[in-house]
């Protein structure tokens, strides 16, 4: 299986760290206002990458952060008179019911950055003991001249860094490019104690302190949307090695972005379109479709159109299923057929050459098409199993299970977590939340308070 690696600038075959256990580490949403289907492409691609690992037989530990206190939230509590966590919160809830929606594998944890203070510290005080941090008036720094690898994930180097940059008058620091690790408390805003003063963390050591905290100083994959390779990744890499001396991430895999007419779709220019838009529009498995259809590495031109043809050519997959589905055979023998298991090892090379997507679906279409043509007396089960499966490491056509549950039953639940969110307990209220997702029972908060609740 060969992957990409923005590191080393060209595609490498896939030897994890550990035999058959992945650690991949996925940036998260800076959760200042609700999704947009830009940011969700970033995590649809992240969750292709863990579907193909987990079909290739690999035991994946996925940790996806929340960016829960920024410049942006702060200002937008201040707007609407609120606690900056109402903020946070709303649009974590957003996030989760459009990740749900579009079938996307939850995470095995959603690290807050507020509730990892203590372990931004303690990789803080790492570099002051290596010598690499100084504190000023205005927070404390990371000195990027004394770096040396800096610029090995972008190729960018510091001196090109050097001729464009100026140092903003409210930030005392040593040098331009030095970003700060830790931001002195200005009046009104929410502050952490630290060692250094009250204050808060700056963005890039939150996810150097929580993916080492939970994969270790050394581990697999770190993803992302190709906009973060610099500064956001670079100042990673810089921080999490200076602190630890070991190498940060093997393989640094990025996604193409999605632009909205020949523009990065984008949160502070209003240039984008909302996932709260889309979906209630457009088939989740459309979308996916839609966005697979396209390298993860390149970019993408939203356009409406495709998205409808996408949806078009989904239920071509969907008559298939089900028209086997309706007459399979009680009992047939699982003797392998040698033309089925072409189209599943096609499949196979397509998705180990650094995930390639579009050659997979074109794949697929080649199976529905022999399934539409072919006689499949004696084959049926195995063509309808594998169609299933291959559709599955898209995330497109999962297995609907039979749920049986109780209406009412189901209104009691979502009563009581009502209760609980109301007594500010939304850790148990996420649980809960999650817990009915497993049975395919998906809720979705509304604006005006109440909840409401779906069958996948
Ligand atoms: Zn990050």
């Amino acid at each position: 299986m060969k992957i990409y690696n923005t590191l080393s600038g060209r595609q490498e075959v896939f030897i994890p760290l550990n035999k058959n256990k992945v650690g991949m580490y996925v940036c998260g949403m800076t959760v200042q206002d609700s999704p947009h289907i830009g940011h969700m492409r970033a995590y649809i691609i992240s969750d292709i990458i863990k579907r193909w690992l987990e079909y290739k037989g690999f035991k994946v530990k996925h940790i996806q952060n929340f960016t829960d206190i920024d410049d942006k939230i702060i200002a937008k509590a201040k707007e609407e008179n609120c606690d900056f966590r109402e903020i946070a919160e709303r649009h974590i809830n957003e996030y989760m019911d459009a990740s749900d929606r579009l079938g996307i594998k939850r995470a095995d944890l959603y690290p807050r950055a507020t509730e990892h203070i203590q372990e931004i510290i303690e990789v803080i005080e790492k570099l002051f003991k290596n010598k690499i941090a100084y504190k000023t008036e205005s927070g404390v720094y990371f000195e990027v001249g004394k770096f040396e690898p800096y610029g090995k994930l972008s190729k960018k180097n510091i001196k090109d860094l050097r001729a464009g940059s100026r140092i903003s008058p409210d930030e005392k620091k040593k040098s331009a490019f030095d970003f700060a690790l830790w931001k002195s408390r200005k009046q009104g805003e929410p502050y952490w104690h630290s060692p250094w003063g009250k204050g808060r963390p700056g963005w890039h050591i939150e996810c150097s302190a929580m993916s080492t905290h939970y994969l270790g100083d050394t581990f697999d994959i770190h993803t992302g949307g190709e906009d973060l390779i610099f500064p956001h990744h670079e100042n990673e890499i810089a921080q999490s090695e200076a602190a630890t001396n070991k190498p940060f991430v093997k393989y640094w895999l990025h996604n193409g972005l999605l632009r909205l007419t020949g523009e990065k779709m984008s949160k502070s220019t209003h240039h984008f379109i909302s996932t709260k838009k889309l979906l209630p529009k457009y088939k989740a498995d459309g979308v996916r479709l839609y966005l697979l259809s396209t390298h993860y590495r390149h970019p993408i031109e939203f356009e409406e159109n495709r998205l409808k043809e996408a949806e078009e050519s989904l239920s071509r997959i969907e008559e298939a299923i089900v028209s086997l589905k309706r007459d399979l055979p009680k009992e047939e023998k699982l003797k392998p057929n040698s033309k089925i298991l072409s189209f599943v090892d096609a499949f196979e090379k397509a998705m180990d050459e650094d995930f390639n997507t579009p050659k997979a679906i074109g794949i697929i279409y080649s199976f529905i098409k022999f399934i539409n043509t072919e006689n499949l007396n004696g084959i049926k089960t195995q063509a309808y199993s594998m169609l299933l499966k291959l559709c599955n490491v898209l995330g497109i056509y999962e297995k609907e299970e039979e749920v049986k549950f109780d209406k009412k039953l189901v209104d009691v639940i979502i009563d009581i977590r009502k209760t609980l969110r109301n007594k500010g307990e939304f850790g148990l209220g996420d649980e809960i939340r999650k817990r009915l997702s497993e049975l395919n029972i998906y809720l979705s908060d509304q604006p005006d308070g109440t909840t409401i609740w779906r069958v996948r």
